[in-house]
């Protein structure tokens, strides 16, 4: 099923959490006939948004997860704490904690194998700079990023690929479709060639998804869905953007 998915980063409070994650619940039930919706807020408005959906139908996730199960990790949160909060999800990877924190890709690995320990499904994400992308070298920067950031044995209904490139997160500046089709063509194949039963995985493209260009992009064969920054801190833009989604 494809998958619309809102990352909150840093934003929104109690109050701003709840009213959009109320709207949204009232609005997304004939979509999720054909959409996974799932959220992902800052951490301690899980709860908030948790507590603000009625029915299961929004899933919702956690922004990040420590490898290690609990421990001496001042400021950090583990996947079992995600799991006991509700969430069905976690995201692994994103750019911003990949430069603000120096993750690697071994790290990654490492968070994704402890979210799937604790029953999480894990959204990996990859994407590369303007420079790699100038200097022709964006195919083989997200391939090497995909293999070492997928855990061994990850088993293909427990995951899903976001395809992020830097210089179209949050900046207004999105990939043109014959980019994005070029890119989530070329990352089927790396999937396939890790393990065949991933040809069916959902490969999300995100940066600056809009509602006026989300038709376009959703359309694509290996676009499997949405990512969406900015857009999802609004209800009718995440809204008009799920409802850009083709049906099957
Ligand atoms: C993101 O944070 O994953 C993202 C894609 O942000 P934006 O849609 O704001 O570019």
């Amino acid at each position: 099923m494809m998958i619309i998915a809102g990352n909150w980063k840093m934003n929104m409070d109690r109050a701003s959490a709840s009213a959009l994650v109320k709207t949204l619940s009232a609005e997304i039930k004939p979509l999720t006939a054909h959409l996974d919706m799932i959220v992902f807020p800052p951490a301690v408005l899980i709860d908030t948004a948790i507590n603000a959906s009625p029915s299961s139908a929004l899933a919702v996730g956690g922004q990040d997860c420590h490898f290690n199960a609990n421990g001496a990790h001042t400021g950090d949160i583990s996947a079992a704490m995600l799991v006991d909060a509700g969430c069905q999800w976690v995201l692994v990877g994103h750019s911003e904690r990949r430069s603000d924190h120096g993750e690697t890709n071994d790290i990654v690995a490492a968070k994704a194998e402890a979210a799937l320990s604790a029953g999480l499904k894990v959204m990996i994400c990859v994407g590369e700079t303007l420079a790699e992308r100038e200097s022709g070298k964006a195919n083989d920067v997200v391939a090497a990023q995909v293999l070492g950031s997928l855990p061994q044995d990850l088993p293909s209904d427990r995951f899903a690929l976001a395809y992020e490139p830097v210089w179209a997160i949050g900046t207004g500046k999105v990939a043109s479709p014959e980019d994005v089709d070029d890119m989530h063509n070329h990352l089927r194949a790396v999937l396939i060639g890790r393990n065949p039963d991933y040809a069916a995985v959902d490969i999300l493209y995100g940066g600056s998804v809009k509602p006026d260009n989300a038709a376009g992009l959703l359309a694509l064969a290996n676009v499997g869905g949405a990512l969406v920054g900015g857009a999802s801190l609004k209800a009718e833009d995440f809204l008009a953007i799920a409802n850009a989604a083709p049906h099957s």
